[in-house]
């Protein structure tokens, strides 16, 4: 199958989500050729705001395949992933995303994930969240890498 071929298939699970009252997106992690993950985006029926296409995909994929490390392996996504997703993805190992939809393309119904990748690009002190370090008097944070 083509690129685009597992674009069509990605944007046809889409397609029957968003018949389903979720939200329309679906995902797949592809290895030789073969689908090893699919994911549909299932944050309105579980409330697990993680519940994104992609994250169901990998985690199937890692179900599947007996690792988390999903290296050798191809994501087809039916909309440009989101950051949360991207992380994800990075922590995956896998190899190569495509997807249908651009983020860009995407704000024209949702723009939170274009906002997003904007907001992550301003310096931390100028976030909408405030991160900062509080390391507790006389514990080393260090301490749970270190036991054992
Ligand atoms: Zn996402």
């Amino acid at each position: 199958m083509t690129h685009r071929q597992w674009i069509a298939q990605c944007i046809e699970l889409a397609l029957d989500n968003a018949a389903r009252g979720q939200a329309p997106f679906a995902a797949l992690v592809v290895r030789d050729g073969t689908v090893i993950g699919q994911g549909v985006n299932d944050v309105k029926a579980t409330e697990d705001l993680a519940g994104h296409a992609e994250v169901r995909a990998l985690q199937d994929a890692a179900r599947h395949s007996g690792s988390r490390r999903l290296a050798g392996c191809v994501l087809y996504t039916s909309c440009e992933p989101c950051p949360m997703c991207l992380g994800a993805i990075y922590w995956s190992g896998l190899d190569e995303v495509y997807y249908g939809l651009s983020v860009a393309e995407q704000a024209e119904f949702d723009d939170l994930p274009e906002r997003q990748y904007a907001e992550f690009r301003r310096p931390a002190r100028e976030r909408r969240v405030q991160m900062a370090q509080a390391t507790p008097d006389g514990m080393d944070p260090r301490r749970p890498f270190l036991a054992d």
